[in-house]
C-alpha cells in the first residue's frame, strides 16, 4: 500500500495545519511555506489523482469544484477576490506533493511569474 500523502494525513489531523474550509469533497489551507501574502491550498479530499491533468481526465467536475473553491476563498481573504491560481504539475515544474492541489496567490503579484 502507498503512504498516504501529507494532505491525506492532514485531512486525518495527523499533521497539524490551519484548515480554512471544506467541503464534501475539497478543503483549503494555508500554505506552510507562503509565496505571496495570501498563499492557500484547495485540496481534493481524494488522493486519487497525483496532478492537475489526471483530475481534469478523471473527474472534470471535482476540478471545477476546486475552482469554485478557490474563488470563494479569494473573495474570503483578499479585498479585490483577485488571484492566481496554480498548478505544479511534476517534479521538474516544482511539484512536491503528488497529491493534486491549487495554490490560490494574491496580494503584491505584479511581476508574471511567482514559483509556488
Ligand atoms: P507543490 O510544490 O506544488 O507540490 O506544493 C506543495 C505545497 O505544500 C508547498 O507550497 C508547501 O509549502 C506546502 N506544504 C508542505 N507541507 C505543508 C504543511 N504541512 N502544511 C501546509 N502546507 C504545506
Amino acid at each position: 500500500m502507498t503512504e498516504p500523502t501529507i494532505f491525506t494525513r492532514i485531512l486525518d489531523g495527523k499533521i497539524p495545519a490551519e484548515i480554512l474550509g471544506e467541503t464534501d469533497r475539497v478543503f483549503a489551507l494555508r500554505d506552510i511555506a507562503p509565496q505571496a501574502p495570501v498563499h492557500l491550498l484547495v485540496v481534493p479530499k481524494t488522493a486519487e489523482y497525483r496532478d492537475v491533468v489526471e483530475v481534469a481526465e478523471g473527474d472534470p467536475a471535482l476540478l471545477a469544484e476546486m475552482i469554485a473553491f478557490a474563488g470563494e476563498l479569494a473573495k474570503a481573504h483578499t479585498e479585490d477576490g483577485e488571484f492566481r491560481l496554480v498548478f505544479n504539475t511534476g517534479a521538474n515544474a516544482g511539484q512536491t506533493i503528488f497529491h493534486v492541489h491549487a495554490h490560490v496567490l494574491a496580494g503584491g503579484l505584479n511581476e508574471k511569474s511567482v514559483s509556488a
